[in-house]
């Protein structure tokens, strides 16, 4: 197999034998634009490289030889003649970019007697000179192995003798003397046979695919030997910067990186070589400068940037050399920009017409989409500054958020109120909580994990929090928390960025974009293409607000279990569960009416016009009475005090807090179950959701509700409550709506086509389906031993987070097939956490579903991942 191509010998489309540099230079070449011509080893022949015990593949050398040839015609020089020698460099490039990961060598051929060579044809001794230190230097540090530093410190001395400042102050024979010490260090294992320091640089370069950085790399960027398996060498004619004024070397985009405006960016050296501009020796000049000092150059540059990212139809990050006047491109690839330049560079060339819709969507990901919605840190101010995290916990919800500590909810709104900036700091939080979420900035818990309350109502509302910070010690009581000896206090400033998980003490500035138009637009393109419905989870107005703004087609969950908590309505639920018969339940759920009603009619009016989906009451009843610990408590304080009225009272609140207990409570007296032994509740929340719909239908408004009920596993479930809490109020009204059902239990996957005769729709709960399916528990698994099942193997991926398509997802699959056929009117959705993941939003486009229902703040991103589903 041939293992060394020539630039006229090669296909720019094959990335995967050439490398990314080498497939780039094929393509300039190709496309006539001037690169210095050159040679790819391949990376096949790397490959061959490690099987063969890190030895060269038998011939290898031959067919660099031969192919050799072709860059001496191209260059009318000789590799190895003393007279007219030509120099190169030996590049790495793999298949996918690893900047600054391999290693590379440059003005390789150069010899004591090419040295005069080079003298003689460029007459500038002092360049030549500076050629060879450096060429001695790589060379014994790449190839050789010797300490970079052993070099450094004598260029050093020798600046420090010759009393220079800058490199450029050394002279011709200056740089002889380094020249001679750096070969006093070489020895003779310095060869002057050009061929043997090509062959020992190619291995240096092979090797360096293996070196620890490089591994590193691959395997934090989960660069895997099906993406790149083994770097390419590049062997390019040298053409050089450093000749003088007229000569220099940059690097540019063709668009801002930044801002993704459209204007070449970029910085320039004069008279320089290529590591001179990483190593950030000399202050480069921006290319807007050579544009004043050299429009010409500059009128070249910009034609042949704007060509290549026309053939690539990509943003380009180049490099490029100037040598004596003349404008050199020795690499360009895709162009690593920020999620705001890589959206509006996407959609501005779409608008150019240089991509299609379809090539558009595929560049944009969900990161760029949620690096766009959320605050980040500013990194280079924590690298500046050295600072490093006080602790480290679970990134429930991204976003970079800095204000004052409180313990509190209640506190939370009383400093926002005030205008303070505050985070809540908590162990975990409830949902007696959720006001305080909406007055901070952020919220960090030290228990929890990514499914837990504080995480999902966090990314609901769109809060940055870390959760499950397990080494922070809170003290409620002395109002502060402690962590590796640290002490915050109330009041204390600090800094959670939800991307990583980490908590800073004090303010790290935090840089939050406009949303621009072509955040919206891009999602505007989304829809044209997806055919998977979304709509967002959402119970308060505030929520449906945000989930309308960010397109959502509706609400396709709407928990109604918070309704019962706020102040006024927890204690008459309470009159609720204590009620002795069905007659006292109802009377104390019918004070309850009016509130839900108003509720209900809050949301209605926000999503005008489209679809709501009400699901009725789901937690267990011990939720919403006080602990036996603390009515215990209580009690003992009225016996002391000898209040009868109370005792009884207590007492009796007392025992039916104890019949209420539960060993499990998640899988006990919950859900429909609740609804089946009090259809009153049921019944009441039905009253309200049509009161409210037909107050809104007063107003001259319409949308169209559907009532859901959660946790069935057998269709007689439905039947009864259908019979006995829902259809009578229709008909009592005389309306009718949709009546569906949660599919949240294995059982209902199993029997979905008895379920989907009783029920108009069926939305896969797929939090409490994961739950079932391991019987794992969604409120422990992350603190316990998720983290062991993924760092062993046993699990690739947290099942809480991404569907297990596997186990849960074929339940799912069996529940659309059997449903449908039973019902072809079924119209089926998802509203678990899932509903927001790009990966499980696929495979609901797979299986067919309806529509996803993700957080209102996922929303877009589920818009986006739907497009890509259907791409
Ligand atoms: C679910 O179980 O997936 C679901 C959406 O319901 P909840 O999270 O309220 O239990
Ligand atoms: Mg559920």
């Amino acid at each position: 197999r041939k293992l060394v191509y020539t630039y006229d010998e090669s296909d720019p489309e094959d990335v995967k034998l050439l490398g990314g540099k080498g497939a780039g230079l094929v393509l300039m070449y190709k496309q006539g634009l001037p690169v210095p011509p050159g040679i790819t080893i391949t990376t096949e022949a790397c490959k061959l490289f490690y099987s063969n015990g890190e030895r060269l593949p038998d011939g290898l050398m031959d067919e660099v030889r031969e192919a050799m040839r072709w860059l001496e015609e191209r260059t009318g020089r000789k590799f190895g003649d003393p007279r007219n020698p030509l120099l190169v460099s030996v590049r790495s490039g793999a298949p996918v970019s690893m900047p600054g990961m391999m290693d590379t060598v440059l003005n390789l051929g150069l010899n004591d007697d090419t040295l005069r060579g080079l003298i003689e044809l460029t007459g500038n001794e002092r360049f030549a000179y500076d050629a060879y230190r450096r060429f001695l230097q790589m060379f014994g540090s790449i190839v050789l192995g010797i300490d970079k530093k052993v070099f450094d410190d004598i260029f050093e001395e020798i600046k420090r003798e010759r009393g220079a400042k800058y490199d450029s102050e050394l002279s011709a024979d200056d740089l002889k003397e380094v020249v001679r010490r750096f070969k006093e260090v070489l020895g003779d294992k310095f060869p002057q046979d050009p061929w043997k320091q090509l062959e020992l640089a190619i291995m240096a370069v092979f090797r360096s695919w293996n070196s620890p950085r490089a591994v590193f790399y691959r395997k934090a960027n989960n660069i895997t030997p099906d993406v790149a398996d083994g770097t390419a060498v590049n062997i390019v004619a040298m053409v050089f910067g450093n000749m003088g004024f007229d000569s220099g070397t940059g690097v540019l985009f063709t668009r801002d990186p930044a801002t993704g405006e459209n204007v070449l960016y970029g910085e320039f050296l004069p008279n320089a070589q290529g590591e001179d501009v990483v190593a950030g020796i000399r202050t480069p000049k921006s290319i807007e400068e050579l544009k004043n000092e050299r429009p010409d150059l500059y009128k070249q540059i910009y034609d042949m940037a704007k060509k290549l990212e026309r053939v690539k139809k990509e943003v380009q990050d180049i490099e490029f050399t100037i040598e004596r006047g003349k404008v050199f491109l020795l690499q360009t690839r895709n162009a690593k920009m920020t999620p705001l330049a890589r959206v509006k560079t996407v959609v501005d060339m779409y608008e150019e017409g240089l991509v299609t819709k379809e090539e558009a969507l595929a560049r944009v990901k969900p990161e760029h989409i949620i690096g766009l919605l959320y605050p980040r840190l500013d990194e280079s101010y924590l690298k500046k500054h050295g600072i490093s995290p006080i602790a480290e916990g679970l990134n429930a919800s991204p976003g970079a958020a800095t204000g004052r500590v409180v313990f509190d909810a209640d506190t939370a709104v009383e400093w926002r109120n005030r205008g303070e900036r505050v985070i809540l700091v908590r162990e975990e939080t409830r949902p007696d909580d959720v006001h305080g979420f909406y007055a901070s900035e952020g919220i960090l818990t030290s228990r929890g994990g990514m499914t837990s309350h504080a995480s999902v109502v966090a990314r609901a509302i769109g809060k940055p929090a870390v959760v499950g910070v397990e080494k922070i010690k809170i003290d409620y009581d002395k109002r502060e928390f402690r962590v590796d000896g640290i002490t915050v206090r109330e009041g204390d400033v600090i800094t959670i960025d939800g991307f990583t998980g980490k908590v800073y003490l004090g303010e790290i500035p935090t840089a939050k974009a406009e949303l621009p138009r072509e955040f919206f637009e891009i999602l505007r393109m989304a829809d044209e293409v997806r055919s998977l419905g979304v709509r967002a989870n959402a119970d308060t107005p505030e929520d449906a607000e945000i989930a309308r703004r960010f397109g959502a087609e509706g609400i396709g969950l709407l928990r109604t279990e918070r309704m019962f908590r706020r102040p006024e309505r927890l204690s008459i639920f309470q009159q609720v569960i204590m009620a002795r018969d069905s007659e006292e339940r109802r009377e104390a759920m019918n004070k309850l009416v009016p509130f839900l009603r108003n509720d209900f009619l809050e949301i209605f009016r926000v999503m005008e016009g489209l679809k709501v989906t009400v699901r009725l009451f789901d937690p267990p009843l011990h939720e919403f009475l006080p602990s036996s610990d603390e009515l215990l408590e209580k009690l003992c304080e009225a016996r002391m005090r000898g209040d009868s009225d109370e005792v009884s009272k207590l007492e009796s609140l007392l025992r039916r807090v104890r019949e209420l207990r539960e060993a499990n409570p998640m899988m006990g007296h919950r859900g429909v179950r609740v609804g089946v032994t009090y259809p009153e509740i049921y019944e009441a929340q039905v009253r309200a959701i049509v009161e409210a719909y037909l107050q809104l239908r007063k107003e001259g408004k319409d949308l169209q509700v559907q009532i859901m009920i959660p946790q069935v596993a057998d269709y007689r479930e439905i039947k009864y409550v259908k019979e006995k809490a829902i259809e009578p109020v229709f008909k009592e009204y005389g309306v009718r709506m949709p009546v569906g059902t949660m599919i949240e239990v294995v059982r209902a996957c199993i029997t979905a086509d008895k379920i989907a005769k009783e029920a108009d729709f069926f939305s896969f709960g797929t939090n409490d389906l994961t739950q079932g399916v391991f019987t794992f528990s969604r409120d422990d698994v992350e603190n316990k031993f998720m983290h062991d099942y993924l760092e062993k193997g046993i699990l690739d991926f947290d099942v809480f987070q991404s569907l297990d398509t596997e186990g849960v997802g074929e339940l799912m699959r069996i529940a659309v097939e059997k449903g449908r056929a039973a019902n072809p009117n079924l119209e089926i959705g998802i509203c678990g956490e899932h509903g927001g993941d790009p990966k499980s939003i696929e495979f609901c486009h797979r299986i067919k579903l309806d529509y996803v229902s993700a957080s209102a703040f996922r929303v877009p991103v589920a818009r986006l991942a739907a497009a890509h589903a259907a791409l």
